[in-house]
């Protein structure tokens, strides 16, 4: 059996370990998958134990994707990017870092979602480690434009120049959003974890896709979206599953039935 699992504080509250179970299920794979409660200040020496006891791989979510990103011996292009991993492949001696959650976030968007962010003007909410991660997935896409706005506007410009080789990108303050509707917006604040919504003009609402990293209820930033006339809303459960089936392939290159773990999630 191979050993996997997920590191966080809290970490009760994954659904990961029932994500991959359906996973493994699908594939054929005799592997286990648990969560794993790292002390706050003891994430090195937890994933080293792990690791000790032969595991494969394994997820890091909230407080330990920077640690594992330094943990990691070698870096993705997409984990380089984001300055954050979660996800580890042991290799050897080698640790392989990788950044699933903008891979994931695109693949619900293009694929699950059939929304094509090609030609779009996109405005993102939040300048955190989440919003790092989807950017440059994000890019890749070829939006027109990809606008960043934070509460604190300093970070939200600092983030657009680092990807500014890109083009496309710009970054304010979250009262500089103007009363005009956009294609997509991505809530990729943590606002919603605090049931809270961000103080935005609500014109920028109408008739564009919504869609809230977070997941699991209708948050905040939903309701706000759909009594604004958002043309579609969505939660982040898609992401969730696609974030994880990248996670899996990148393991055992096996490709899971994404579509039938969100179908069973949501049911
Ligand atoms: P961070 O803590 O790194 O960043 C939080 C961001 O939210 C900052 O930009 C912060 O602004 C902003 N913010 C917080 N509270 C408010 C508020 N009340 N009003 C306006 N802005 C606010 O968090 P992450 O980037 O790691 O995560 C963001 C969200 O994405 C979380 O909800 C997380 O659960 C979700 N997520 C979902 C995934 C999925 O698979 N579905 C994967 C990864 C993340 P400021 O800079 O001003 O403090």
């Amino acid at each position: 059996m191979e050993r996997y699992g997920v590191f966080g504080n809290p970490i009760a509250h994954s659904l990961s370990p029932v994500i991959h179970a359906q996973f493994a299920k699908q594939t054929g794979l005799d592997i286990s998958y648990d969560k794993i409660l790292a002390p706050v200040d003891g994430f090195s020496s937890s994933a080293h134990s792990f690791i000790n006891q032969g595991a494969k791989g394994f997820n890091i979510t909230v407080p330990f994707k920077i640690e594992a990103f330094n943990l990691a011996t070698q870096l993705s292009l997409n984990a380089k990017t984001a300055g954050a991993v979660n996800t580890i492949k042991v290799d050897g001696d080698e640790l392989l870092g990788e950044n699933t959650d903008g891979i994931g976030l695109v693949n619900d968007l293009v694929n699950n979602l059939d929304i094509s962010l090609k030609n779009k003007v996109v405005l993102i909410l939040g300048a955190g480690g989440a919003t790092r991660g989807i950017l440059l997935p994000l890019l890749k896409q070829s939006p027109e434009r990809l606008m960043i706005a934070n509460r604190t506007a300093s970070k939200a410009k600092q983030l657009a120049l680092d990807f500014s080789t890109h083009g496309k990108t710009c970054g304010f303050g979250l009262d500089k959003i103007k009363d005009t509707p956009v294609d997509v917006i991505i809530n990729a604040t943590s606002a919603s974890l605090d049931g809270q919504m961000p103080n935005i003009a609500n014109g920028v609402a109408n008739g564009a896709i919504c869609y809230d990293l977070m997941y699991g209820e209708q948050t905040p930033f939903m309701n706000w979206a759909k009594a604004n006339n958002a043309k579609m809303v969505m939660d982040g459960l898609g992401m969730l599953v696609e974030q994880a089936a990248a996670a899996f392939k990148f393991w055992t290159e096996k490709q899971p039935n994404t579509q039938a773990v969100i179908k069973h999630l949501r049911s």
